[in-house]
This record gives structure tokens, C-alpha cells and sequence, in this order.
């Protein structure tokens, strides 16, 4: 990876072989060690890829020969590092995962004292170490220490079921794809008082139940699981939990930004939610008289705009949701156990969400490299101001938003990871929808 960006847009992640190896994860232990100055404590957990040790031990070899101490959680999922790291008052925490990728991929995340994920700007300095290998001296006589803490995830399962009250006899069906809930997730939804019935809950790197991630193509098996038991609700987890989705009573998978609209609407006051979410969250807040605020995607932006803003709670439409009243690491149990919560005492899932109005969605994308990415965006403000006369407002903070007097709005973004920029849009009527979308394709292409 040496002429390559280390860090991704959520860690470090890649093949196996090709881009992640031992090597990379040693040198990973060495310069976290050398950025945390040859002190302190750092957590590591991992999901259940089958390369997960290996990459563990590389990387705890890297830390202590740096002079860190290590506390091992094991196969933990990811909000669990972020618990972890602040409440046994470790200086940092590492989570081997690559999250909802396939099992080839594995990949490393850092998170800090509070429990949030490393920002850019700190990713940029451990990468810089990374590359130039400036690591210091190894010290016989400053050698970290390794235990294993098995206690913290009772604490956590315990410090879960107590941030909820769900009713009685409410019945669930939870998918964990094989990955990193698989044990703990089944294990906090019976402590809270559920009925649980699980799929994929055995630990297995293969994810041979299903792709990890949770989308409405790969869960077949838990739409007809939550129908066929009668259930209230389904989740499913991505392979590392730190988010979930949910399935209604009917055996539909939710309206991901419907769903994120009555979480938020529950929750009131200021919410935090990504640039690419839809206009049931303005109407849903409006409501409750609170007020929405639009971050770049990611769940580190999100983090960072929910301390400026003291907000109450943050999302993102992907079920990458954070409860900052409980940790500032994405949490899929906690979001999962809220919404079961609400449920419970508040009706049908289904009947819940059919409150926010349906408007039609379009998602394009235009062909673009990444020289042409940069042309187009340069000047994409002006061109679309240009182009439309009913413009309310205009957020530049992640591609352009625009959001038209009507209510409409769209993004054009560029793709973080593939050769595309894409037009993401919502709009009150179907032609205006599809105006909208033509005028956005015509102006990209042309000015690539
Ligand atoms: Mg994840």
C-alpha cells in the first residue's frame, strides 16, 4: 500500500493478502503506540473473521513493544470496543473488522478515550507514522503488558437493558449474519425481557447465513422468519453490530430514513443526521418543534457535529445510529433495543411508519474519473443555481445539497470510493422528480 491512502472512509480496511495483512496491522500497533507517546492502555476487540487473531496479535505485538498496555475483549462487537475504551478509562480502542464487507476483507478502526472513532485529522497522523516508520526505540524494560477483560461485556449487556423499558412478551427474530452480535446481541434482547428467536447467531466468518450486510436483497430468511413466528419486529446487524436495520411486523424491511425520522421524532430537540437522509426527518422534527442538522456522511462527522451541537442523537439513514446519552460509538443493540422499545409501547412498526409521507426517491450516478470528479464539483454550486429558480437553501458541506422551495431536494456528491458522481434526490411529485434529475445528469455531463 505505499503510494496508497492508509485510511479509508471508516478505518482501514481491504482484501486480505493483497492490501491487509500482519505486516500492516504490526506497523498499525507501532504507530499507535509512538502517536500515544510509549503510554497508556489501548482495548482490542475483533468480529468473527477467520483472520481476526491474526491481525490481533500482530497488532498487540506492535503495541507493546511500544510500551502500551493491552486489554483483549475478544470477539466483541464494535460498539462494545467503544464502551470499552471509555469506561475502563483506556487511552484508546481497536477494532479488527471490516464491517458489512465480505469475509476476504478484513480491517482496523481507532477509536478514542470518549468512545468516538478517530477523526480524519487523527487517522492522517498515525498514517503519517505509519509511512515513515519512525517508531522510536524498543525498550526491554518498557515492555506493555496483555490481559483479557471478560467482565466489561456483562457491564455492557447489564448497562443496555437499563437504558430501556420494553414491555412484556414483545417478540423478536435477530438476524446477526454470523458476524460479531452473534452471541451478545440475542443475549441483551432476552435480558430486556424479549421473546427472541435468532438466525445467523452462530459465530462463523464464512457468514454462510447471509451477506453482512443488512440490506432488503440479503434477508430473505428474517422477512419470512418474523412473519412465520408471528413476531412484533426482525434486526438485522451488519457484521460487526455497530448498526442494524429492522423488519416490521408484516415482514417488510423499514423505510431506512422513515425509520431514522420516528427514532429521532421520539427523541426531540436537536438531531444530527447526514446530508443524504430524506425530507421525513425535517417533517418529523418540525412536528415535535425540534431541528435537524445535516452533517458529510459518516458516522465520525455525525459524532463530532453531536458534541458542537449538544444534541440528543444522530443517525445516519444506513441504521448507523449514535446515542450519545450512552456512547459516542455507533451502537445496532441499543438502536435495535430502542426501537423495540418504542414498538412495545407505541404499536405496529408498520402502522408507525406509514405516518411519514411516501415522496418519489431517485438515485443516479454519472460516470466520472477521479480528475473529472473534481472538475464537475468545482464549480457544481454556481452551475445548479443556474440552472434552478426556486432554490430555498443551499449546503455545500459534503458535494451540493439543494433544497427547493417546495420541499424538493437534491445532492450531487461525488463518490467517496468509486468513479461516479451521484444525484441522490427527493421530490413532492414524480415529474418533478424527474426534472430535477434530468436537469442535475445534463449539467454533469456537461462539464466533465
Ligand atoms: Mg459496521
Amino acid at each position: 500500500m505505499a503510494n496508497k491512502k492508509l485510511f479509508g472512509t471508516s478505518g482501514i480496511r481491504g482484501k486480505i493478502g493483497s492490501e491487509v495483512t500482519s505486516e500492516l496491522a504490526l506497523k498499525v500497533g507501532k504507530a499507535l503506540a509512538t502517536y500515544l507517546n510509549y503510554e497508556g492502555t489501548v482495548v482490542i476487540g475483533f468480529d468473527t473473521r477467520t483472520t481476526n487473531k491474526m491481525l490481533e496479535q500482530a497488532l498487540t505485538a506492535g503495541l507493546v513493544e511500544g510500551g502500551i498496555d493491552v486489554i483483549k475483549l475478544n470477539m466483541v462487537p464494535t460498539p462494545l470496543v467503544g464502551y470499552a475504551t471509555e469506561k475502563l478509562g483506556a487511552d484508546a480502542g481497536v477494532m479488527i473488522t471490516a464491517s458489512h464487507n465480505p469475509s476476504q476483507y478484513n480491517g482496523i478502526k481507532l477509536w478514542n478515550a470518549n468512545g468516538m472513532a478517530y477523526t480524519p485529522e487523527q487517522e492522517k497522523e498515525i498514517e503519517d507514522l505509519y509511512y515513515s516508520e519512525e517508531f522510536g526505540e524498543t525498550r526491554w524494560d518498557h515492555i506493555g503488558s496483555i490481559v483479557y477483560n471478560e467482565e466489561i461485556k456483562n457491564q455492557y449487556v447489564n448497562d443496555l437493558v437499563n437504558a430501556v423499558d420494553i414491555k412484556p412478551g414483545f417478540k423478536v427474530v435477530i438476524d446477526c449474519a454470523c458476524g460479531a452480535g452473534s452471541e451478545i446481541s440475542p443475549i441483551a434482547f432476552r435480558k430486556a425481557g424479549c421473546d427472541v428467536i435468532t438466525l445467523n447467531s452462530q459465530v462463523d466468518g464464512f457468514f454462510p447465513g447471509r451477506n453482512p450486510e443488512p440490506n432488503d436483497a440479503n434477508l430473505g430468511s428474517l422477512k419470512k422468519a418474523v412473519v412465520a413466528t408471528g413476531s412484533d419486529l426482525g434486526i438485522a446487524h451488519d457484521g460487526d453490530a455497530d448498526r442494524m436495520i429492522t423488519v416490521d411486523e408484516t415482514g417488510k424491511v423499514s423505510d431506512f430514513d422513515k425509520l431514522l425520522a420516528l427514532i429521532s421524532k421520539g427523541f426531540g430537540g436537536t438531531v444530527v443526521t447526514t446530508v443524504d437522509a430524506g425530507i421525513c426527518m425535517d417533517e418529523a422534527m418540525a412536528e415535535v418543534g425540534g431541528k435537524v442538522v445535516r452533517t458529510p456522511v459518516g458516522d465520525v462527522s455525525v459524532a463530532k457535529s453531536i458534541i458542537e451541537e449538544d444534541a440528543k442523537f444522530g443517525g445516519e439513514p444506513s441504521g448507523t445510529w449514535l446515542h450519545p446519552d450512552f456512547c459516542m460509538c455507533p451502537d445496532g443493540l441499543l438502536s435495535g433495543l430502542r426501537i423495540a422499545e418504542l414498538v412495545s409501547h407505541e404499536g405496529k412498526l408498520s402502522e408507525l411508519l406509514s405516518q411519514f409521507n411516501d415522496y418519489p426517491h431517485k438515485r443516479d450516478k454519472v460516470t466520472c474519473s477521479k480528475e473529472a470528479k473534481v472538475k464537475v464539483m468545482k464549480n457544481m454550486e454556481d452551475l445548479l443555481k443556474d440552472a434552478f429558480d426556486d432554490i430555498e437553501n443551499i449546503n455545500t458541506i459534503d458535494g451540493v445539497r439543494i433544497t427547493f422551495d417546495d420541499g424538493s431536494w437534491v445532492l450531487v456528491r461525488p463518490s467517496g470510493t468509486e468513479d461516479y458522481v451521484r444525484i441522490t434526490l427527493e421530490a413532492k411529485t414524480e415529474e418533478r422528480a424527474e426534472f430535477i434529475s434530468k436537469t442535475c445528469k445534463k449539467i454533469i455531463e456537461a462539464n466533465i
